[in-house]
């Protein structure tokens, strides 16, 4: 990258710390430093445009620019920019967004309670889980399992139930009390001979293992994400999620859905629960259900945990918990028009609609000499590059993405996997323009190794 002396990009390079980037390698090539947004689509400084195709971070459902969210916004900053909900206060906003997502649960819920982000909601709901185990006298049920290659955030204890290597190395990192169990990417990690049943019940086997040798009585809540995201794009096989509440349930253990990734439409219906028939006590929210147009996330809790709860908290004076901005107005705001948009445009319905096009192009590129496979939900999805002598795991994947956004493409490169998550506003023939520009990158990426 040709970087002018102070430009934004060498002033970025000068003052900025960036998540997950390799700092060494930012101070040599600088970032893609973004100006604007529109729909689809996201231009740089130097006016170049590109299709978003990962929503930002999986999340800009309802596309850039979106004006009615930027009104949401204005309206409530102008009538009250800030209140909190601690020590029994509320605002209109909170109120009528912890409403409306109870209404939207896909499963009985009691209450909503609000955090920033995704991280900080699954942390909330592991310190939930131990409250509720010590309210029910039971203070040796606090172990939570998680799933390798599972995503569930950064925090100490959100990034502990991350089972990525990388959220882990040199942050010390899990705590105690966290296990992974196996991750249910049957072309991956299938044996021999193993059809996607039995493979499917081996997982399960390895979980019940895993609860009987650390003691069910000590195992208090499993969580996972409908569809992995962020460990690659992994959809569940048939009859996984039935299996795994079965032995959830068997052993008086919670179920936490992280739908950060997967809810408001990803799926192609307004939450992966309904998509995977999941029965969560738990479900944590957080990206689409603002467009991330503004930080927001929620836990909806159902009865089985907000009886305890509020039972020690009657014990002990107060549930000692909450962060300054959670539940902001102008962010519920904004969520509550967010929510209404994918509502009144039925963006559910469009996902369910571009569904088939979008995964059909996607398994049409396993024919590529370079892909292993083409996977997905819904309209979110990858593929996966065959390994090849010479390149160590995921340097393929990140040529294949310089190539792209060279071309107008964002995806994310997940090791040797390219996600794509798009906006839900997009139209079946900007899905087409997508995959043209993978495959048009495949061959590009070819000839480059021949
Ligand atoms: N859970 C899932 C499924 C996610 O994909 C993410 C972020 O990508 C998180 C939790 C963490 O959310 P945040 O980055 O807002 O902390």
């Amino acid at each position: 990258m040709n970087v002018q002396p102070n430009s934004m990009e060498a002033r970025d390079k000068a003052y900025h710390l960036h998540s997950y980037t390799n700092a060494r390698a930012l101070e040599k090539d600088g970032a893609l430093v973004m100006d604007r947004g529109e729909g689809i689509y996201v231009y740089d400084t130097n006016g170049k445009q590109y299709i978003e195709g990962m929503a930002g971070l999986w999340s800009v459902g309802v596309g850039f620019g979106e004006n009615r969210l930027v009104e949401a916004a204005a309206k409530q900053m102008a009538k009250l920019p800030y209140y909190h909900t601690f020590t029994a206060r509320a605002h209109g906003p909170s109120i009528e967004l912890a409403e409306k997502l109870i209404q939207m649960a896909p499963v009985p819920m009691s209450k909503a309670y609000f955090t920033n982000s995704g991280s900080e909601a699954n942390d909330t709901a592991v310190k939930m889980v131990w409250y509720r185990s010590n309210a029910l006298g039971k203070p040796e049920k606090k172990k939570i399992i998680s799933r390798i290659k599972g995503y569930h955030g950064v925090t100490v204890a959100s990034a502990s139930l991350t089972g990525l290597p990388n959220n882990h190395r040199s942050f010390d990192l899990p705590i105690a009390g966290v296990f992974h169990t196996s991750c249910p990417h049957y072309r991956a990690f299938k044996l021999e001979g193993e059809d996607e049943a039995a493979f499917v019940a081996r997982c399960v086997k390895e979980l019940e293992d895993l609860i009987i040798k650390e003691g069910p009585e000590t195992v208090a809540a499993f969580i996972g994400e409908p569809v992995m995201g962020a460990g690659g794009v992994i959809v569940p096989p048939a009859g996984y999620w039935d299996a795994i509440q079965k032995i959830l349930k068997k052993y008086d253990i919670l179920l936490i859905a992280d739908e950060v990734i997967c809810g408001f439409g990803r799926t192609g219906n307004m939450f992966g629960t309904t998509t995977y028939e999941m029965q969560p006590d738990i479900m944590t929210l957080s990206k689409q259900i603002s467009s991330s147009y503004q930080p927001i996330s929620a836990l909806l809790i159902n009865e089985n945990v907000y009886q305890p709860l509020a039972d020690e908290s009657a014990k002990i004076g107060t549930f000692g918990h909450g962060v300054t901005a959670a539940g902001h107005p102008v962010a519920s705001a904004v969520a509550l028009e967010n929510i209404a948009i994918i509502e009144e445009r039925d963006l559910v319905g469009n996902v369910k609609a571009l569904a088939p096009k979008f995964q059909g192009r996607i398994k049409a590129l396993e024919s590529h000499p370079l892909v292993i496979e083409g996977r997905g939900v819904g309209l979110i999805g990858a593929i996966e590059l065959k390994p090849r002598d010479g390149f160590a795991a995921g340097q393929l994947g990140s040529k294949l993405f310089s190539i792209m956004v060279e071309k107008g493409l964002i995806s994310r490169a997940i090791g040797d996997s390219l996600a794509f998550c798009p906006p839900m506003i997009i139209t079946e023939a900007q899905v087409d323009t997508i995959f043209d520009t993978v495959e048009a990158s495949l061959d590009v990426l070819q000839k480059q190794l021949s």
